[in-house]
């Protein structure tokens, strides 16, 4: 199912143009467009839901895929001694700007803690 209108299914559809480094059945992975970090990747599941929020039990088995790509995608870019990220953001207070399940990989540069 896709939600019609959300950016991210267009872009798992292959609808709308993303700098793609990742593609299974279950998930894509993407450049994003405004890069906060050298390595600022996404991950996302196929199937449309509305963040982490609307994950239910049956939801493990993707989000859990979800985090083993991220790890990959670190590994690939040459992120796994250095240090990397794994951010999903949930709500208005946490900038959750799309409402698609994303996981945010970042890494390249030195990351700050707290987070802003
Ligand atoms: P969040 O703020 O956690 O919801 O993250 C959404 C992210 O999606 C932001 O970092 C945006 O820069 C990114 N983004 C929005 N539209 C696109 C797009 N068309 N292609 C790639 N990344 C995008």
């Amino acid at each position: 199912m896709s939600a019609s209108g959300c950016i991210f299914c267009r872009i798992a559809n292959k609808e709308m143009d993303a700098d793609i480094v990742y593609e299974d059945e279950e998930v894509v992975a993407f450049r994003d467009i405004n890069p906060q970090a050298p390595t600022h990747v996404l991950v996302i599941p196929r199937k449309h839901f509305a963040g982490i929020k609307a994950a239910e039990a049956k939801d493990e088995a993707v989000m859990g895929h979800c985090l083993m790509v991220a790890r990959e995608i670190a590994v690939r870019d040459g992120l796994a001694e250095r240090g990397y990220r794994i951010v999903i953001n949930s709500g208005a207070e946490a900038g959750e700007s799309v409402p698609h399940l994303h996981v945010h990989v970042l890494g390249g540069r030195p990351l700050s803690w707290p987070p802003g």
